[in-house]
Formats: structure tokens, C-alpha cells, sequence
């Protein structure tokens, strides 16, 4: 006989200890994998002692809105997927934010259970939690645990399991008779052909106008139309836009339920995150310490610290042992010369040359991570939303960019939680723009190489791409092809906390590990190709070894430094080198370090044209195949392509030519080209369009 499997879903806030919970509830026996076409981290695992009950780990959210990738799958996984109880895991600290939350998970019609967690903290603090009221006015069973100390928890699944059984406790959150009057019109005109259950959620939905909430419906448009009047006029008497009112319902309600059930004595959590808010989120100050704070996260990465642990890797572990060591070893077995150049020269010091920069990309993981971990990093967004929103653009687009520090592929993946196609289509165009973990050895090598680790260098890499990014946005919106509003973008902020250490090690060793492996891999496999096609040509009508500078690789090169004289590295090798980067960012440095041994033939200005060039440009496959998988679309990839190339020649020129001529150079012709095209650029900008 075949048994059923129950399944219990964990759903709360990022940081309301639902991982801590679900790692107790079903010990070492998970399975971790990712949700189909994201990288977001999908865990499951059977409840401990309960044969045939699956508990599963939900992304954190703070609403059932489409906001993030994160909200998005867990609100398809409640809605589509259907667990059979939902196990709310709610920060006691915190209850006023987390029952948010509740309130929508409440709309789903699946049996929920409530988890005040952190309860230790709660009890420390001397506060206290009258569950009983709060669950008589939740509608639903409210449980007490502490994930940490492992109390509660059996109560807690007893609780959940016969919620489950039973189907029972599917509360409702009731809204004002308006509102109420309008979902339950919904409901009944397009609604009744759909389980009982779910006509709840989406009519909530609808009236909210959730745009993919509309597309899976696929209602008829004469009953979309219907609907819609229904909207408008409940605006109309509610003087507020549908979504507002539903928040602030909601939100009246949160208030209502903690005021009658929660006493405080300390307060403090909540007003330390205030008191702290009030100075990095201040009008006038948050972009400035924005701006500092990721100044001084490159300047620490790239320029001090992690140069420091670079240099010794480079100079000492991997330029004084492992090289000399691998060709002494590979010469005492007799090996050819040209194999064993091959293999030293060629293969290991284009992967030396990448992994040379791993304690420099860990020191920068560790400050991102932190950053992110410890709440600072969703204020930015909060932030930077006002900021561009001033230019019509949606500091939605922020969020991707904040996930391509990482790498770009989830940056590009993480726009789809942007509605508007066009918005969408902008994001995905300027996010590659950011430097990402991949850039960071070209940047570190120029910084060091070339400026002598002057401590401006690295950061400006950040800042011209999030320029490149604001101003491209700028004119791109100006065109008929991106107009439109920018749709607002609802935040929830969550408490300042200090992260765990193990956490952010976690976070930090899974992006370095991938960059280790690429290095071990495609950098290896390239570096082993350019090595070859560096030393292989025609000489005497025949295939064969020739000096470098008659390689095939050297003639190709210089049929298109041509194009590059201009920016100032019209040299063959820098045009190699940034055409590998194509396969993977890294292999810049790598082809750089087979082809010269070092950092290129570059000059201090020439060198920062090279890195603003290799910024901007077209980013590597992985992220080019994702661009075409977003946009769905060829016409629209090959834009993106050529925007971002066109953008990267422009600003690589601009630089460069008034470089040399504020230097002293005389007024050329690539001067004047200069001049026109940042003439261009400025007018794309500033230019007044009318109105649409
Ligand atoms: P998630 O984001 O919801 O998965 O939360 P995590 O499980 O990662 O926990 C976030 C933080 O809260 C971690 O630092 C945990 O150690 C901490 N935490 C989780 N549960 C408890 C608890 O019951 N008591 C206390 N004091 N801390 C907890
Ligand atoms: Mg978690």
C-alpha cells in the first residue's frame, strides 16, 4: 500500500530562524538542491521519527507580493503546490513585521500554525507573548519554540500534524466591509470555476492588480474589464490605490493583534534597529555613507588587506614555489621543452595568475556578505528606489545589481521580479555593468599593477558601473523603446542583526569555491589555448612553433588592435586578452599573464581604459546565454550586446583621448571623436522629451 506523504511547509521572514528550526526538526536527513531556473537554495527533509512527513525550508519573504525571486517562489510553492499545513515561523522579537506575513499566508486557505520563535530571546529581553488571545484572534494555533534551544518543538509538530489531519485552521484575515463587498464580488463573477479554497488568495490577488496573478488566470478581457470597474470604485471610496488599502489593513490589524497581546518591557530590539535606521537611512546622509561603505569595502579588498595575502600567493606561494617546483619536477622527467612550457608557462600560470586573487575575493565576499547579512544591504535598496525613482526608473532594478556583485548570472535571473517589460528588459541590459566576483582580478591587477595600489582605483570600478548603470537608465528611458512609469516598490525593512559567523563563511565559500573550480577548469582549458596558438604559426609553409610575435595568435591580434588604437591598448595582446574574457572574466588576467608574463603593455592611463573597456563590455557566455534566456527574445540579446559594447568603446575613448590631451597631447582626430561622442552621451541624458 502505497503511503501518503504529508508535508509541512516553513514559511516566515528572512532571519525568523526557519532554517535553525527545520535543521532541528528533520536532523541530518536533508536534501538541498536549487528551485527549478534560480539559484535560490530549495531544502527538504523528512521530519525526525515521522516516517512519511517531508518538511520543507520556503525561501524567506515578507508578503506574498511578487517582489523578489524569493517571494515568487514561495508564493507559486503555497499556492500552486499546496502543502498540506503551513508552519509560520515568526521572530517573537519581532512580531509586528512578522504577522504581516501572517495575515496573507492566512488568505492561502491551508491549515496554518503559528511559531513564535526566538522565544529565549523574548524571555530574556522580559517581554512576554499571551499566545492564547493570539491565537483566539489569528483564528489559528500559535505555539511557543525556540529554534536555538530546541524547545517547544515537539508541540509544535504534534500541532502541525493534526492541523494537517484534520484539515482545520484555515483562518481568513477579514478586511473592512468594502473590501470584503468588492473580494467577495470578485470571487462570485470570476472566480467560482476554481477550488473553494484558493478563491480567497485570488481574488485578494486581483484586487490587488498582480500582474502575474492576472497573466495565470487568463481571464477574458470583457471580465477583466468587469473587475476592474469593481476596483476603481472601491478607490474611489477608499481614497487609496486597492494594494494600499490591503496593506494598511493588514498593517491596522498587525497593530491591533500586538497591542492586545504582547507586553514589552525592554522595547529595545525594535528601537536600537530605529536608532540606527535614523542615521543610515537619513535624507541627506544615507548615500553618502553608501558611498563610503563601498568605497572602503573595495579599498579594504582589493587595495590593503586582501593585496597583501594576493601578493604574497602570488609572488611567494605560487611565483617562488609552485611554478619553479612544477617545471623543476616536469624537467627531472625528461619532458620536452615546449611541453613543459606548455604546461608551466601556458596552463599553470594562467590558473596562478586567477587564483592569486582568491584572498582578495574573499575579503570582498566576506564585507558584501556581511553587509547583506546584517540588514544593511535591503536600505540601499530602500534608498537608491527614491533616488532613481526621481529619474522614472524603479530602484527595483537595484536588486539584481546588489545579487550580480556576486556574479551577473543571478543578477540577470533576479529581474524577472520586475513586472514591467521594459523596466525588466533596461535591468537586464545595464546589470552586468556591476563589477562582479569574475572582474575583480583585472581590477586588482590594473589597481596594482599599473597605480601602485592607489586607493582610489578599485572602488571607482564600483561606482562607474552603478553610474554606468543610472545614467544608461536615464537616456535608455528617454527612447520610445523603455518610456513608461516606473511601478513603486513596497519594502519591507527588516531588523538589524549581527550575522552569524558560520553563515557568512557559508555564503563566502560557495562563491569562491565556484570561482576556484572555473579556474581549475575553463581558465585552465583557455590558458592552455592561448599558450598554443601564442607559439603555433605558418613559418616556411609549414604548421609549427614560432616565435610569439608571428603566432597565429599575434596576427589575428593585430588585424584588430587596430579598432582599439584609439582607447590607447592598441597592442595585440590586451585585444587577445579581452576577447578571452568573452568565455570567462578571469581569463583576461590569465591570457595577460601567458602573453607577457605579467600585467600587459599598458601605460597608468592606457591601463584604466583597459579595465573601464572590460567593465562595460559584453559579458562572459554564461551571463550572455542567460541575457538570451531572459529576454526571450534574439533581437533584444543582440541589443543588449551591442549597447553594452558601444557603451564600453565610447567611455573607454572618452577617457583615454582626454586623457593624453589634458596631458599635454595635441588636438587629434581622436580628440574631436572623443568630443562628439561624449557630446552624444551628455545630450542622451540631459535631452527634454515630451510628453507621452
Ligand atoms: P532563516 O533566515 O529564517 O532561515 O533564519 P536562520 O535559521 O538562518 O536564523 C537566523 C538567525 O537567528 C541565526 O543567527 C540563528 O542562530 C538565530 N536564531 C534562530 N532561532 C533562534 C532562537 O530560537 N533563539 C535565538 N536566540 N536565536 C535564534
Ligand atoms: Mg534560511
Amino acid at each position: 500500500m502505497e503511503e501518503k506523504t504529508l508535508r509541512i511547509a516553513l514559511a516566515g521572514n528572512p532571519n525568523s530562524g526557519k532554517t535553525t528550526l527545520f535543521n532541528v526538526l528533520t536532523g541530518s536527513n536533508q536534501f538541498v538542491g536549487n528551485w527549478p531556473g534560480v539559484t535560490v537554495e530549495k531544502k527538504e527533509g523528512h521530519l525526525k521519527g515521522h516516517k512519511g512527513v517531508v518538511v520543507l525550508d520556503l525561501p524567506g519573504i515578507y508578503s506574498l507580493s511578487p517582489y523578489s525571486p524569493e517571494e515568487v517562489i514561495a508564493r507559486g510553492y503555497l499556492a500552486d503546490e499546496r502543502p498540506d499545513v503551513i508552519l509560520n515561523v515568526v521572530d517573537g522579537t519581532n512580531i509586528e513585521r512578522n504577522l504581516y506575513l501572517t495575515t496573507q499566508l492566512q488568505d492561502l486557505g491551508i491549515p496554518l500554525v503559528v511559531a513564535i520563535n526566538l522565544m529565549d530571546a523574548v524571555e530574556r529581553h522580559g517581554d512576554s507573548i499571551d499566545t492564547e488571545k493570539l491565537a483566539k484572534l489569528l483564528g489559528c494555533p500559535v505555539v511557543c519554540v525556540s529554534a536555538l534551544k530546541s524547545t517547544g518543538i515537539d508541540e509544535a509538530v504534534t500541532t502541525a500534524l493534526l492541523a494537517a489531519e484534520q484539515k482545520k485552521y484555515m483562518p481568513r484575515h477579514i478586511f473592512s466591509g468594502l473590501l470584503e463587498h468588492t473580494l467577495a464580488h470578485i470571487e462570485e463573477y470570476a472566480l467560482h470555476d476554481y477550488p473553494e479554497e484558493i478563491q480567497r488568495y485570488y481574488a485578494i490577488k486581483l484586487f490587488e492588480r498582480d500582474a502575474p496573478m492576472r497573466e495565470k488566470l487568463a481571464l477574458p478581457p470583457e471580465r477583466l474589464a468587469h473587475i476592474e470597474e469593481d476596483i476603481t470604485k472601491a478607490e474611489a471610496e477608499l481614497d487609496d490605490s486597492s494594494e494600499g488599502a490591503v496593506i494598511s489593513e493588514r498593517y491596522a490589524f498587525v497593530e491591533r493583534v500586538v497591542g492586545a497581546c504582547c507586553k514589552r518591557t525592554s522595547g529595545k530590539r525594535v528601537s536600537a534597529t530605529d536608532r540606527i535606521d535614523s542615521i543610515l537611512t537619513n535624507r541627506f546622509l544615507a548615500l553618502p555613507i553608501f558611498a563610503a561603505l563601498m568605497f572602503l569595502v573595495y579599498y579594504i579588498s582589493v587595495t590593503t588587506l586582501g593585496a597583501f595575502l594576493t601578493g604574497w600567493m602570488r609572488d611567494t606561494l605560487f611565483g617562488a614555489w609552485l611554478l619553479p617546483g612544477a617545471r623543476r619536477i616536469l624537467e627531472g622527467w625528461h619532458f620536452a621543452s615546449a611541453a613543459v612550457s606548455m604546461l608551466v608557462d601556458g596552463a599553470l600560470s594562467g590558473v596562478a595568475s586567477v587564483l592569486g586573487f582568491v584572498p582578495q575575493l574573499c575579503v570582498l565576499f566576506i564585507l558584501l556578505a556581511f553587509l547583506e547579512a546584517c540588514g544593511y544591504m535591503s536600505r540601499i535598496a530602500f534608498m537608491l528606489d527614491k533616488l532613481f525613482r526621481r529619474f522614472g526608473l524603479s530602484g527595483k532594478s537595484f536588486i539584481p545589481i546588489l545579487v550580480g556583485t556576486g556574479c551577473g548570472v543571478p543578477g540577470i535571473l533576479a529581474s524577472r521580479t520586475i513586472e514591467n517589460e521594459s523596466d525588466r528588459r533596461m535591468t537586464i541590459i545595464t546589470t552586468t555593468f556591476i563589477p562582479c566576483g569574475a572582474k575583480l582580478p583585472i581590477i586588482a591587477l590594473i589597481a596594482g599593477a599599473l597605480f601602485g595600489g592607489a586607493w582610489w582605483v578599485a572602488p571607482s570600478a564600483y561606482f562607474i558601473g552603478i553610474a554606468a548603470i543610472l545614467l544608461s537608465g536615464i537616456a535608455l528611458k528617454k527612447t520610445k523603446a523603455f518610456s513608461g512609469q516606473a511601478a513603486p516598490f513596497v519594502m519591507e525593512l527588516p531588523p538589524y542583526r549581527l550575522p552569524t559567523i558560520i553563515n557568512l563563511l557559508r555564503s563566502v565559500w560557495e562563491r569562491v569555491w565556484s570561482f576556484i573550480k572555473k579556474a581549475g577548469t575553463v581558465i585552465l582549458l583557455a590558458s592552455l589555448i592561448i599558450w598554443l596558438l601564442s607559439n603555433l604559426g605558418f613559418a616556411g609553409g609549414r604548421f609549427t612553433f614560432v616565435p610569439v610575435s608571428k603566432s597565429l595568435l599575434a596576427r589575428f591580434g593585430a588585424l584588430l588592435a587596430v579598432l582599439f588604437r584609439p582607447l590607447g591598448w592598441g597592442a595585440w595582446e590586451p585585444v587577445v586578452a579581452a576577447l578571452a574574457g568573452i568565455v570567462a572574466k578571469e581569463s583576461i588576467v590569465s591570457t595577460l599573464s601567458v602573453l607577457t608574463g605579467g600585467s600587459g603593455p599598458f601605460t597608468p592611463l592606457s591601463g584604466f581604459s583597459f579595465l573601464l573597456f572590460n567593465l562595460l563590455c559584453v559579458p562572459c557566455v554564461a551571463a550572455i546565454a542567460a541575457i538570451r534566456r531572459e529576454m526571450r527574445s534574439a533581437k533584444w540579446t543582440a541589443f543588449a550586446i551591442v549597447y553594452q559594447c558601444a557603451l564600453a568603446y565610447a567611455v573607454a575613448l572618452c577617457v583615454y583621448q582626454f586623457g593624453i590631451w589634458i596631458a599635454g597631447d595635441a588636438f587629434t582626430l581622436g580628440t574631436a571623436a572623443a568630443l562628439l561622442v561624449a557630446g552624444f552621451m551628455l545630450f542622451m541624458v540631459v535631452r527634454k522629451v515630451g510628453a507621452r
